[in-house]
């Protein structure tokens, strides 16, 4: 009886060919995007102590409060928590090695995260972000950095309809006031009020301002203003973070609503977000977090990032039909005879070492297929050309190049039969072509 078979984890996907060649694609990018803009690479583990997220996150976020994946190790009673963000990773390590002890860093990152939600289009229990960090910078001029840096992506992959909303957070003592005025708006209309926003009133009543509750909209949209209760510095870093969009040309549009999922923001918030998605509509989000490193136990020191939901990008794409096809190898090794085996595959690695792209047909002991399914190999493999090892051409020191795309057959090395030494000749002619 056959063994019972395993599934992943609800909500948890494999990445197989040829998907996954679209995502090392949209890594590709993002590396030399970064590499553009002076952030390197920094890697976290995936499991951290379980009260990295508590203190970073804070006690009443989506995240902390039913998202995360927090077990207690077997072994030695640990508390640990499988990441849900890379943030508070990020600073953590940032403070344990000191890194900014000679100034500000720019750094990335880009993996899994794990939350425990229901699982949809866009929405995983395992998803990808790529995020960008700029640790130890205080002024909107890097906040505008980041920002443009995302717009750039958008512009380098042709994504359209990806909209800008900005808002500002202020400062702790701003949100402060803010709040109370907030919870006396609340109170006033407790009626109106769901039981999640009963529940957050007193201990996050900003977040109440981020329900999807079509219920609570009008009450929503009357509550106070932070904007109203920011003071001068705050207006300032603000009006600068605008005036540095503009001189780039990047429209935005004010959402004094947008107040981003975790505590740790200030100043600076924003968001990438399109229709083109259904619910799921953010793609990259982010914003100032000037306390989260003093909270991690770090010196007090600035920081503004963002994270973009990889999935999300690449549906995007999809959507918008600017996913690349898929490249196939260069060139696909047909071997008729399986006694000529030994003698090709040293041929086909010194082609390898000369840059080209090859894919070897597999065969038994006993043979290697007929050339027919040969051919159907070679042709599903995306080959350019087939390069066929026969074992009368090989007697005489030379091996057959056919072209597998119809369009190739006007190439000068069309059909032609090479050398087998010198490969080393021919091999940028077949790159070439
Ligand atoms: P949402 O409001 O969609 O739950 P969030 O505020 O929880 O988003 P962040 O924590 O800011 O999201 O994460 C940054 C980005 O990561 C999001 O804008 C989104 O593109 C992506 N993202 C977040 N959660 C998921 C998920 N469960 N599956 C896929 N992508 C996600
Ligand atoms: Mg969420």
């Amino acid at each position: 009886m056959a063994a019972q078979k395993i599934s992943a984890v609800k909500g948890m996907n494999d990445i197989a060919p040829p998907v996954s060649a679209h995502w090392e694609w949209l890594e590709e990018h993002l590396r030399s995007l970064m590499r553009g803009y002076g952030y390197r690479n920094l890697r976290t583990p995936i499991v951290e102590p379980t009260a990295l997220f508590v203190r970073g996150l804070g006690e009443v976020t989506d995240i902390v409060e039913k998202e995360m994946y927090s077990f207690e190790d077997r072994l030695n009673g640990e508390q640990l928590t499988l990441r849900p963000e890379n943030t508070a990773g990020v600073v953590r390590a940032v403070v344990e090695s000191n890194m900014l002890y000679e100034g500000g860093k720019r750094l990335y990152y880009m993996g899994p995260m794990f939350r425990h939600e229901r699982p949809q289009r866009g929405r995983y229990r395992q998803f990808h972000q790529f995020g960008a960090e700029a640790l130890g910078f205080a002024g909107p001029d890097v906040d505008a950095e980041l920002i443009v840096m995302a717009n750039d992506l958008w512009g380098k992959l042709g994504l359209q309809g990806i909209a800008l909303e900005i808002n500002s957070l202020g400062q702790p003592e701003e949100r402060m006031a803010h709040r109370q005025a907030l919870i006396a708006h609340l109170e006033a209309n407790i009626d109106t009020l769901d039981e999640e926003a009963r529940r957050r009133l007193h201990s996050n009543p900003l977040r109440i301002l981020d329900t999807k509750n079509p219920a609570m909209q009008a009450l929503v949209n009357a509550a106070p203003r932070l904007m109203d209760f920011l003071g001068e510095a705050s207006l300032a870093h603000f009006n600068r973070l605008r005036d540095l969009l503009d001189a780039h040309g990047i429209e935005y549009t004010i959402n004094p609503r947008l107040v981003r999922g975790m505590d740790y923001y200030n100043l600076s918030v924003f968001e990438f977000v399109t229709t083109q998605l259904g619910a799921q509509g953010t793609v990259c989000a982010g914003g100032r977090y000037d306390g989260l490193i003093e909270q991690i136990g770090g010196k007090p020191a600035p920081a503004v990032g963002w994270a973009l939901g990889m999935e999300r990008i690449l549906e995007l794409l999809k959507e918008q039909n600017l996913l690349p096809e898929v490249a196939g190898p260069d060139v696909y090794a047909v071997v008729p005879d399986v006694a000529s085996v030994p003698m090709v595959m040293p041929v086909l690695r010194a082609l390898r070492q000369a840059g080209v792209a090859v894919q070897m047909h597999a065969g038994s002991l006993e043979g290697m297929g007929s050339m027919k399914s040969q051919f159907k190999k070679a042709d599903a493999s995306g080959a350019r050309f087939a390069l066929i090892f026969g074992a009368d051409e090989l007697a005489q020191g030379q091996v057959a190049l056919k072209p597998l795309r119809g369009d190739r057959t006007q190439e000068p090395a069309a059909q032609s039969l090479l050398p087998l030494i010198g490969v080393a000749e021919w091999a940028p002619v077949l790159l070439a072509a």
